[in-house]
């Protein structure tokens, strides 16, 4: 039988996103859009609306539906909004995001995942996002300043770069722990230009942010 992914998608939407109080319309209204089945590995659509992450190529995976909602949320992410994210991965959250935002930039490390992100970006009709290869945690300087920054690897502490990145009233959700692999979900405010203010959020467990502001690769 043939999956009916557009009612997963909605039953995903419904019970996995709004139940747990992610309430922003806007938020919700993307992630009922984009369909996650068409950023998974070939073989793993029927997994695609699980309340899971779900592995991707280099040993990576496609972030569980409900924290990429929760993130994007806490970033309060508007339309209008010039964001970076941080960790393509399968372009998933980037596509989310694009629904949102004027302009999405995302930067991954691993250029296979890059090509394949961009092919789907490309594929789906996605124009507003650009994808560049290297290391994120050193922003990207020549599109700043960001409204928001989401960051969707683990790292040891809020990069320098990516902070200075912000204009002032950005935003900055990424995940900060001494652990490679359990964080706190951190957002940063810029309040004004030395001026920050900082909260944890959530207990988060995401892939290592390998980089200069991140970790050593292994
Ligand atoms: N946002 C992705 C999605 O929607 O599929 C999920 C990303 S996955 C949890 C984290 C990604 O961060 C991995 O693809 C990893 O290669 C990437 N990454 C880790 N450190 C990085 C860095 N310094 N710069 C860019 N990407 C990095």
């Amino acid at each position: 039988m043939i999956m009916d992914y557009a009612r997963a998608r909605a039953g995903m939407v419904e019970h996995q996103i709004a139940r747990r109080g992610v309430r922003d319309p806007l938020v919700l209204e993307a992630m009922g859009r984009i369909p996650r089945e068409a950023f998974v590995l070939p073989g793993w659509e029927e997994e695609a609306y699980e309340d899971q992450p779900l592995p991707i190529a280099d040993r990576q995976t496609i972030s569980q539906p409900f924290i990429v909602a929760y993130m994007i949320e806490a970033a309060e992410l508007r339309p209008g909004d010039r964001a970076l994210e941080i960790g393509t991965g399968s372009g998933y959250a980037a596509a989310v995001m694009a629904t949102i935002a004027a302009q999405v930039y995302t930067i991954e490390r691993h250029p296979g995942l890059a090509d394949t992100a961009r092919r789907r970006l490309l594929e789906l009709g996605v124009n507003n996002v650009e994808i560049r290869v290297g290391d994120g945690t050193l922003g990207w300087s020549e599109a700043q300043p960001f409204d928001t920054i989401i960051v969707t690897a683990g790292g040891p502490k809020v990069p320098t770069d990516l902070r200075e990145q912000l204009a002032i009233g950005g935003r900055l959700v990424i995940p900060v722990g001494e652990s490679q692999h359990r964080q706190s979900l951190i957002r940063v405010v810029r309040e004004d230009r030395a001026d920050y203010r900082e909260e944890e959020l959530a207990d988060v467990a995401f892939v290592p942010l390998i980089g200069e502001g991140g970790w050593n690769a292994a």
